[in-house]
């Protein structure tokens, strides 16, 4: 037997089976009962909630026999039976010629509408009611649009729309109000990780509930996703789905990993840090995914501790705003584990209290003055941005003239890195430093010696400081550079 996708067999059969979308199937089903359906619905709500599903559903409806017969008898059909999925009007919905499907995102012409849309005015060949289910509505042209209005202010008679989209504000209000319009939520995580772990009873494959909730909450609110990655952790798997086989399928990185990583940054272990980092990057993940997986991770971690009225989220906040601000700078930059890994190795810098310098150096030509200038501006940044400090270990003071300081690198991407991203922040320090405007030039010297990267943090940095107020400033900063 041929393989067929969960999301084919997922597929809701009747009202009932609409998973998530309670708010609607009993509306519809009210509105069966007392034969109340309308000629056009509006069906809106994210991809995968069902929208589609919902208009099949509804067509096959119109035309089932035993709905019909229950109308006619005055007794309200179960939602188990909407529709029976029995009758031959039923049985034969899949190939009816009186059930036409098409997505305006392939058919956006007014030729093809019109093409499709012709046979609305001829009477059903077997059908009680010719059903026209069009897709992403939004997508029609202008003049497409057109002829569908025309069709629902007049309608022919026994014929029934159902147009869905994604993007309801794209939709003409001339459309929007006259049809019914039925509201698709996201479905939530709790809702799909029971309904996995149920048709994975059905198939007799064996999902284990926390790959089910991995699963759920990688869908986002869209069972149509949820039914795919399934599918594809199914294919892969040996008769039972465990967490480690959906992480292996989907490429994901284990909550173990990420949890030890976030762990380490907490306890301000560094070398943990480097050792937990190293040990993703190893399994093949970008950084990008790493940094994207790590937010969800602390936000999942912030959620449960709202359920146990844990309040104190400090920690979790600064690693989330950190990381975000980092997968910012990742795109594009070229060099994005590094920056990843400056990012949370900062994260796990022992606290420390900078002052800010009691005398800012008063700026003037003089290149020793400059260096000293500069370096009160590396500490009053402090080791709180370690993506910036590690960029500006890198630097060589150049020039100091006016108002103008130039800094010389021998990388183009790290100079890049300052001139690009971290110009302003740069700027606004130096301007609180110089008690007036600053502006940095930032130039690329190839022959400049190799930057030895300056490791010091915490105390041993706030050690340095001391020996500099002691000892000449300027030697120190040649000691960096
Ligand atoms: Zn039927």
């Amino acid at each position: 037997m041929a393989y067929e996708a969960l999301y084919t067999r997922g597929r809701p059969k009747t009202l009932s089976q609409l998973i998530g979308q309670e708010h609607i199937s009993n509306a519809l089903a009210k509105a069966i009962a007392a034969g109340k359906l309308s000629h056009a619905y509006l069906l809106v709500g994210t991809r995968g909630t069902g929208k589609t599903s919902t208009a099949r559903l509804l067509s096959k409806a119109m035309n089932c026999d035993k709905v019909h017969e229950a109308q006619l008898n005055g007794q309200p059909p179960d939602k188990k039976e909407i529709p029976c999925n029995k009758c031959d009007s039923c049985r034969n919905f899949d190939s009816s010629p009186d059930n036409v499907e098409f997505d305006a995102a392939s058919n956006r012409s007014v030729e093809d509408v019109t093409r499709l849309l012709s046979t609305a005015y001829l009477a059903p060949l077997r059908a009680r009611v010719k059903t026209f289910i069009i897709d992403e509505v939004h997508m029609l042209s202008f003049e497409a649009v057109n002829s569908i209005l025309k069709l629902i202010e007049e309608p022919p008679p026994n014929v029934a729309f159902f147009l869905a989209t994604t993007e309801i504000n794209k939709v003409p209000m001339t459309i929007r109000s006259r049809c019914q319009v039925l509201n698709f939520r996201l479905i939530p995580q709790t809702t799909i990780a029971p309904y996995l772990l149920r048709l994975a009873g059905r198939l007799n494959v064996t999902l284990q509930e926390d790959a089910a909730k991995k699963i759920a909450r990688l869908a986002e609110g869209s069972m149509r996703d949820a039914l795919t990655y399934l599918d594809q952790c199914y294919s892969m798997a040996d008769g039972e789905i465990t967490l480690a086989d959906v992480n292996e399928t989907l490429g994901l990185i284990s909550d173990e990993s990420l949890d030890e990583i976030i762990s380490a940054v907490r306890a301000k272990d560094r070398a943990a840090v480097g050792g937990a980092i190293t040990r993703a990057f190893r399994s093949g993940l970008a950084a990008n995914a790493i940094a994207e997986s790590l937010i969800t991770r602390l936000r999942d971690i912030e959620f449960d501790m709202l359920d146990r009225s844990d309040r104190d989220f400090s920690d979790f906040d600064r690693l989330i705003d950190a990381l975000r601000k980092a997968t910012g700078e990742m795109n594009g930059s070229g060099i994005p584990d590094i920056i990843l890994e400056m990012t949370l190795m900062k994260l796990a810098a022992p606290v420390q209290n900078f002052s800010m310098p009691a005398q800012a150096a008063m700026p003037s030509e003089n290149l020793d003055a400059g260096k000293k200038f500069f370096y009160d501006v590396v500490n009053f940044l402090g080791a709180e941005d370690l993506g910036l400090n590690k960029l500006l270990d890198q630097a060589v003071v150049r020039k100091f003239s006016g108002d103008v300081l130039t800094l010389a690198f021998k990388s183009s991407g790290v100079a890049n890195l300052l001139d690009k991203i971290h110009r302003r922040q740069f700027e606004e320090a130096a301007a609180k430093v110089a008690g007036r405007a600053i502006k940095l030039s930032v130039v690329v010297d190839e022959n400049l010696p190799s930057p030895a990267l300056n490791k010091l943090f915490g105390t041993e940095r706030s050690n340095l400081e001391n020996a500099i107020k002691t000892f000449d400033a300027t030697d120190a900063v040649k000691i960096r550079s």
